[in-house]
């Protein structure tokens, strides 16, 4: 598959919904988002549909998240380049894609060997290479990297990982989709002091588990 001018003009058409429609207002989530080809993480039966919003399969029974989700969750992060970003669930790569886009210096872990896998040469292959790529469980975070300024947990937690708190950086944030329902509340965490924590909600959304261990 290649990136073609079909694919560029249906990706600038996604662009303008996420803009529009969704509300995406960070320039910088939208510029990202327009550059990285959502179709090359996709099996080529999709290829079609990979500017539309819609999640679908990939390796291992997870899903890629909808463009919009994608789009939403990184708008909260705030992000600026050069930021350490702790990511939780690698997945296709593509999350971690439009965050090493944006500058951001990428800490990304996998629990799917699978997934962990196709991730790593998907995303060698396209030059956009996180700065730590693990195979392992993102419920103990990277503490030898830590602290974070930002963390972005991409499947839904029924109960909040504490551990990731303690990885943040006083003033860093953490959005992760918290619940024990079908759908989850994707949720923001500002860290104001080592004890002290600003929570904030933001509607109803439907991710894959986090799970705890790794699945070789
Ligand atoms: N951002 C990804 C979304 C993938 S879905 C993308 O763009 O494709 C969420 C991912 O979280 C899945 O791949 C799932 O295997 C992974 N996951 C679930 N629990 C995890 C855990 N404890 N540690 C690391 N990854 C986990």
């Amino acid at each position: 598959m290649q990136d073609s001018f079909v694919h560029k003009g249906k990706r600038k058409i996604l662009i303008n919904y996420l803009q529009e429609k969704i509300g995406i207002g960070d320039q910088n989530v939208l510029k990202a988002m327009n550059t990285v080809p959502r179709h090359l993480f996709l099996e080529s039966i999709f290829e079609d549909f990979a500017y539309e919003d819609r999640a679908f399969p990939i390796l291992a029974k997870q899903t890629i998240s909808h463009p919009s989700t994608v789009a939403e969750q990184t708008e909260l992060l705030e992000l600026s380049a050069k930021e350490k970003v702790l990511e939780i669930g690698t997945g296709c790569g593509y999350q971690t894609a439009v965050l090493v886009t944006m500058g951001a210096l990428v800490y990304t872990v996998e629990r799917q060997k699978d997934l962990y896998e196709f991730s790593t040469r998907k995303l060698r292959e396209m030059h956009l290479r996180p700065s730590f790529q693990s195979f392992g469980d993102g419920f103990a975070g990277l503490p030898s990297f830590a602290p974070f300024d930002k963390i972005l947990v991409t499947c839904g937690a029924e109960v909040l990982p504490t551990q990731l708190l303690h990885q943040l950086k006083v003033g860093g944030r953490m959005v992760i989709p918290l619940g024990k329902t079908e759908e989850q509340i994707l949720t923001r965490f500002t860290k104001r002091s080592e004890k002290e924590f600003e929570k904030e909600e933001f509607g109803a959304y439907k991710f894959v588990p986090m799970l705890s261990s790794t699945n070789r």
